[in-house]
């Protein structure tokens, strides 16, 4: 494909997200819940990517705001078939008791009679059965005053230590594999769902890795990560350093996306690094401009409640009202 037209779809896909009109919605879609990183901010949740395919509701990671997120596209949280942790740093379960908790009480969104399945790495089970005990006054008092169904607050954990198959229903297939994320940050793990000849990469948190690329091969849709910081904040401070040497910087991603060739590479969970007033943030333009580098297929920032269907091309347009 030549450059010129990968810009003109680029251009209609940009041209698209500023419509808030409901396109038909694909038996194979993914919408971002959150785009944000540990910072919290009103304009991108914590992250949280929701895979909606065959009629399963898989969502990848659990931010601050999921649940927020859901109720606002009007999904009643039960239908969450499975959650997905690709690791356990706060900002990607901090919503998780959340979901679990608020799920289960009687309004129209709640009313989950069935356990609450995870799928994670090792640890997985430690957390849930924490977070069982953490919230157990909350449990304790519920089931009798309101009525609610004991077995819609049980916790049901799939835990995994190796790259592979981790679920399977009705031609949906979900395979991890393990990311590289920082020596002292193990395990983590990103996602790749198939159905249908068709397929979507999550990263998850990552620096640059060759095994993301080769778990990527023929994806359809990456979602990746991305920091962005001022080369003076990246002087300043050894902090700073180091939360970079954690993540992928967008000439980085520009490799990524070149080699794997996807029809659409979508940036989430932006580490939009500053320290103001002194070093403020990088524009956001500058994502585009320094992944261009290395990459100049489709891409695009994702915003939370992006929504993007995979079919024989891949399409978005955004589902905030
Ligand atoms: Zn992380
Ligand atoms: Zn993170």
């Amino acid at each position: 494909m030549s450059s010129i037209s990968k810009f003109l779809i680029l251009s209609a896909l940009s041209a698209a997200f500023f419509s808030t009109s409901v396109v038909a919605q694909g038996d194979f879609q993914v919408t971002l819940l959150g785009t944000g990183d540990p910072i919290p901010r009103v304009d991108r949740f914590g992250p949280a990517t929701l895979v909606e395919v065959n009629n399963q509701k898989l969502l990848f990671d659990v931010g601050r705001g999921a649940t927020q997120r859901l109720v606002q596209l009007n999904i009643p949280l039960r239908d969450v078939d499975g959650v997905f942790l690709t690791h356990f740093h706060s900002d990607h379960v901090n919503g998780l008791a959340d979901l679990w908790m608020t799920g289960w009480i009687p309004p129209w969104f709640g009313r989950r009679s069935e356990p609450f399945e995870v799928w994670g790495p090792v640890g997985t089970k430690a957390m849930l059965d924490h977070m069982e005990i953490a919230f157990s006054e909350n449990t304790r008092v519920r089931i009798p005053d309101e009525l609610l169904p004991p077995e819609g607050i049980d916790t049901l954990a799939h835990e995994f230590d190796e790259d592979g198959v981790v679920f399977e229903k009705d031609g949906v297939v979900v395979t991890a594999f393990a990311v590289e994320h920082g020596e002292l940050i193990k395990p983590s793990y990103g996602y790749r769902v198939d159905y249908d000849g068709r397929s979507v990469v999550i990263s998850g948190d990552t620096t640059f890795d060759e095994n993301l690329i080769a778990a990527a091969e023929g994806a359809d849709l990456v979602i990746h990560e991305v920091a962005l910081v001022s080369d003076e904040l990246l002087a300043s401070s050894e902090q700073i350093r180091r939360i970079v040497a954690h993540h992928t910087l967008p000439e980085e991603a520009g490799i990524v996306f070149d080699r794997i060739g996807p029809k659409l590479a979508v940036y989430t969970h932006l580490v939009l690094l500053s320290n103001p007033p002194e070093f403020p943030e990088a524009p956001l333009a500058s994502l585009l401009t320094r992944t261009r580098v290395n990459y100049d297929g489709p891409l695009i920032v994702g915003e939370d409640l992006m929504t993007f269907i995979i079919d024989d091309s891949v399409t978005a347009y955004s589902r905030m009202p």
